[in-house]
Order: C-alpha cells, then structure tokens, then sequence
C-alpha cells in the first residue's frame, strides 16, 4: 500500500463552491434542473434533452425506447473494446450484444468487419430496401426497414477523446430502421469537423460519473433531435423514480468525499480501501435508474466554465505528452486535428507486454496515475453472454493488454509532469 501523493489516472474536481451550488439547488424546486437542461440543449443545438442518474441509465433507457419502437429487434452492435458498462447497459434493457472488432490505429470500429456484419444482418436488403428508393417519404415510413432484420442499433464509442467515424457507420447502414446511438460518454464538448460529439448520431449519451469530463458524482445526459424516439423516451422516463432520501444524502456524502480525495495529495486513501474499488472496471447490469436530483443539477451550475477549463488543462497535458512521446517511439494516438485532443485520459500502446506489465507495476509504486484501460475484450467477460459466442476479436483481445492511459486531468502539477516525463523517457519500446 503506498503512502502520499498519488495521481489519479483521470479525475473532475468537484469544488467547495459547486457542493454550495448543489445545496442551494435543493432549496430551489425545478428550477436548477430545468436550468441545466436548456442550456445543455442550447449548446449543444438539439431539440430534446434528458437527465438521469448515469451513463449506464442512459443508455439503458434509450436501447428501451428503441425496442419499443421495434419490437421484433434485440441486437445491438458494439466495438469489443470498450467500457464494460455498455454490455450492463444492453444486458440490463433486455436486449443482446454483437460484437465487432476493432482498428488498433483507431480504437474504432474495424470497418471491414462492420461492413460484412451490417450485410449480414440485412439479408435481403437489396431486393427489399433499395427498392424503396422510388417511394413517397410518406411509404418509405411505412416500410420500416428489414423486416428481417433483428439489428436494433449500432452503438459507436468515442474512447478516450478519439472521435469514431459516424459518417461511415451511415454510409454502411442501408437499413433505415438500425438506429446510430452515439456513446459519448467520454467526450463531453469535444467537436470533429465542427460538429459537437453525441449530437451526430440518431440519439448520443454523456456521462457526469467521476472520472468523465465533468461531474456531479454520477449522472447521465441524453440528447437527440428525433421526436420519434424523445416521445419514447418521455414514456419511459414516466416510470422512472426520484432518488430516495436515503440516496441522496448518499450523494451527498459521496461529493464531500471526491471534493477532497480526488486530490493527488489525498487520492492514496480511497485507493488503498480495496472495497470502494476505486479504478476497477466492472461488469455489472444491475445498477439503479433514477432521475437527475435537483442536487446534481445545482453541482453542475458552472458547467461551461468547468467543460471549457477543464478541457484547457487536458489539452495542454495531451500535447505534451504528444510531443514528449514523438521523440520515445512509442505508440500515441492522434487525430490529426488538434482540435481533438481533448483526452480525458492519454492512450498509448506499450506493444512489448514485458514493459506494459512494468510500467503499470512501477506507477502503482509511484502513484504516477498510469493506468490500464479494460481488462479484457467484451467477450472475454466471463459472465457474459454475446451473440457472437466462439468468435474471437484479436485485435480487440490485444488492445486490452497493450493499452494504458497517462493522465491529463486538471490536479496535475508540473512536478507530477515531469515524474511522468522522466519515467516515460526511460522505458524502451
Ligand atoms: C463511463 C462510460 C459509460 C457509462 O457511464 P456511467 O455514468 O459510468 O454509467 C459508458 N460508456 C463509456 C465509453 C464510458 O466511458
């Protein structure tokens, strides 16, 4: 167990001024919540915006809300790296998980194989959906896509801060019934070609968990311009409760908590409780749904700032690291476009699983916050069941192993900076 200053792998202060905030808010009535959700859908442009208590609940009532919309539909398609509250989120809605490779380049999907797994899920698409090309707007409704079709949607994860390319899932998909529901939970206010993150899909996610891009200790936001699938949405969020008193002054205790442990000077405490599981990736579909308190709404009062100086410092740190790791050869991801490094954690690819395992082993000693990412690929889950049972995901399977993160987070300091630098510069890849 390691004693003193220990740097989370990512982290989202949570500061004595918005726990004010979030007190104040409960006071309020609506009015913080109803605040929160026009100015989320303000800047971010959509018509439709929701809250709920996480990601994972987010997510979970959007797949509903498509089921409900078609029924005879129960696949959703993901990458098989990614976070494992995707398949909670799938599992939890009742529905079931295809999986497709990814590109190492990328961490996006592998198209290839996307490709062949969109034809394979459409059939008979050229006889019964191309035809409809000569059809009124009004017939090409009624036609609702494949009818033998089981694929519900398809699920693109933007990893990281490296934005997946939502163009080319719409260019594959010829079946106009296969929703494109972007997890964005990552990349709250990061933009590709001018256009913001989880406003490119039918429906996208954010998440405001603890170590995202802002938080209000854990919360979810779902936004859409379709009118279709947001009146589902509304009909499901009826059935949805309010967090009980009980946890709420959960929540509360859990903001006094981070607004203090997430600091690297503290962070060794709740790591060093092996119960709180602090940077455990879990597989777990039972988790509560509830609507956004007042409370969170009222933690998330200065959002903008927070997003917009949060997002400064993490850029700062990503180019650093970009350019620190240009000179070392190891393997970084970039998109090419400056605009994008918005990273709320830095991956590189440590391909030599000798210096992978000693990196990993050397941060844990040193509290340097270099982390791995998923254990394991989605179908490596033990407990789970995939679609794709006795299929293997190579690329996906390596990545888990090849992965790690450097931090980028705001609670960095200089020094902190150039521990890792220095560490970094020594490991030969
Ligand atoms: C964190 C995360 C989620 C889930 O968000 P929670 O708020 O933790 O439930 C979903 N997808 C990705 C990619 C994530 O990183």
């Amino acid at each position: 167990m390691r004693i003193g200053r220990t740097i989370p792998p990512a982290a989202s202060p949570i500061y004595f001024r918005d726990m004010l905030n979030g007190l104040n808010s409960i006071m309020q009535g609506k009015t913080e919540t109803e605040r929160f959700k026009k100015e989320l859908q303000e800047y971010f442009g959509v018509k439709h915006c929701f809250l709920v208590s996480s990601g994972k609940a987010a997510l979970t009532i959007i797949l509903k809300s498509y089921h409900k919309l078609h029924p005879d539909r129960n696949e959703v398609l993901i990458p098989a790296f990614c976070c494992y509250s995707v398949p909670s989120a799938i599992i939890s809605a009742g529905l079931k998980i295809k999986l497709c490779d990814v590109n190492p380049e990328t961490l996006d999907f592998d198209y290839s194989q996307l490709k062949e797994l969109i034809a394979q899920s459409s059939p008979v698409k050229s006889a019964a959906l191309v035809s409809t090309k000569h059809l009124t707007g009004q017939e090409k409704l009624k036609a609702q896509g494949n009818p033998k079709s089981k694929l519900l949607a398809i699920l693109p994860v933007h990893l990281f801060g490296l934005a997946s390319d939502i163009e080319q899932i719409k260019k594959l998909l010829v079946d106009p019934a296969v929703a494109v529901v972007e997890d964005a939970a990552q990349v709250m206010g990061t933009e590709q070609k001018g256009q913001k993150l989880g406003t490119i899909g039918d429906v996208g996610f954010f998440s405001l968990g603890r170590s995202k891009s802002i938080s209000t200790v854990e919360g979810g936001i779902i936004l859409t311009n379709n009118d279709k699938i947001a009146q589902q949405i509304k009909l499901q969020l009826v059935d949805i409760s309010a967090y009980s008193l009980l946890e709420l002054m959960k929540l509360l205790f859990q903001a006094f908590i981070l607004s203090i442990f997430q600091y690297p000077s503290f962070f060794w405490f709740p790591k060093s409780l092996p119960f709180l599981r602090v940077g455990d990736t879990i597989y777990d579909p039972e988790f509560k749904i509830r609507k956004l308190s007042r409370f969170q709404a009222g933690l998330a009062k200065n959002w903008k700032a927070k997003l917009f100086e949060f997002s400064k410092s993490r850029r700062n740190a990503a180019s650093k690291w970009s350019s620190m790791l240009n000179s070392t050869g190891i393997t970084y991801y970039s998109s090419g476009n400056s605009s994008l490094f918005n990273f709320i954690r830095y991956p590189i690819r440590l391909e030599n699983g000798k210096t992978w395992e000693m990196a990993l082993t050397h941060s844990e000693e040193n509290g340097l916050g270099i982390q791995l990412t998923y254990p394991d690929s989605i179908n490596g889950i033990t407990e789970l069941h995939t679609e794709s049972e006795g299929k293997d995901f190579p690329a996906a399977r390596k990545l888990a192993r090849e992965i790690l993160t450097l931090p980028v987070h705001p609670l960095l300091s200089k020094k902190d900076i150039a521990k890792i630098e220095s560490y970094m510069k020594s490991l030969q890849n």
